[in-house]
């Protein structure tokens, strides 16, 4: 399995080590989150580069995170880092696995919102669980003059996630996620608590069952099929979400 994880020179042997250990961690997570034999399922090809972020390709995934991580780290900001980089790995293998579930033709089939609220809200990233908080947001938003179409993405546009409004927009998409396939009329209570996942078997099964049913249904047909929730538009989010988070 070591065989198909490639590092830059820029790593250490710890770091790799921590690395490969995280990649197959993510792995068996996504496996028991998409109900897939993880003795059976094949391990993606994985290739670590400095910097930030990741891309999914079907069966490659390159992931990009920082040389200076500390392992068995004496301070709280080191062990945030840790953990960030341990949920970015977990988010770009959804993408894998959502991928794999969507076949090769179809990659991209998934509105963008859900495909990234998915890999946000499975690997436990931050989600808006403040109704405060998320109105805040959204005002913020509404004063851009295609909100909607950054709100409801169905199709990946630019934009910069370092700036306001746009930082919190996977956030906002990770709690869109969890209420298109929610079993309940309101958030799980544990999400004040942290970011979880607090997701039950049936909701992960809808969520699966929509990638799963994307290609040969599109994907609002497979939304409105699995989800007890109104489709979400700009002007139904504030409603139907804060009421929601409750
Ligand atoms: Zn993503």
């Amino acid at each position: 399995m070591e065989n198909n994880f490639y590092f830059t020179d820029h790593f250490s042997d710890t770091l790799r080590a921590w690395g490969r250990e995280e990649i197959k961690n993510a792995f068996r997570k996504c496996c028991a989150q998409f109900e897939v034999d993880s003795d059976t399922h094949k391990m993606p090809r994985v290739d670590i580069s400095p910097g930030y972020g990741g891309s999914a390709h079907y069966d490659f995934l390159k992931l990009s995170i920082s040389p200076n991580l500390e392992i068995n780290p004496g301070n709280e900001n080191e062990s945030r880092s840790l953990k960030v980089a341990q949920q970015l790995i977990h988010h770009e293998m959804v993408h894998i696995f959502q991928q794999q579930l969507l076949g090769q033709q179809n990659l991209y089939a998934l509105q963008t919102w859900f495909s990234e609220g998915m890999a946000v809200a499975l690997s436990g990233q931050p989600v808006i669980w403040e109704g405060n908080d998320f109105l805040k947001e959204l005002d913020a938003f509404e004063a851009l003059p295609d909100a909607e179409s950054y709100l409801i993405m169905s199709n990946h546009l630019a934009f910069d996630m370092s700036k306001s409004p746009f930082d919190s927009l996977y956030a906002i998409w990770g709690l869109m996620f969890l209420y298109s396939i929610s079993d309940g009329e309101s958030l799980h209570p544990d999400y004040k608590a942290d970011d979880g996942p607090h997701l039950t078997a049936t909701e992960l099964k809808r969520a699966v069952a929509i990638v799963r049913d994307t290609p040969d249904l599109g994907f609002e047909t497979a939304l409105q099929l699995h989800s007890n929730k109104a489709s979400l538009t700009a002007s139904s989010i504030k409603n139907e979400v804060c009421s929601f988070i409750g």
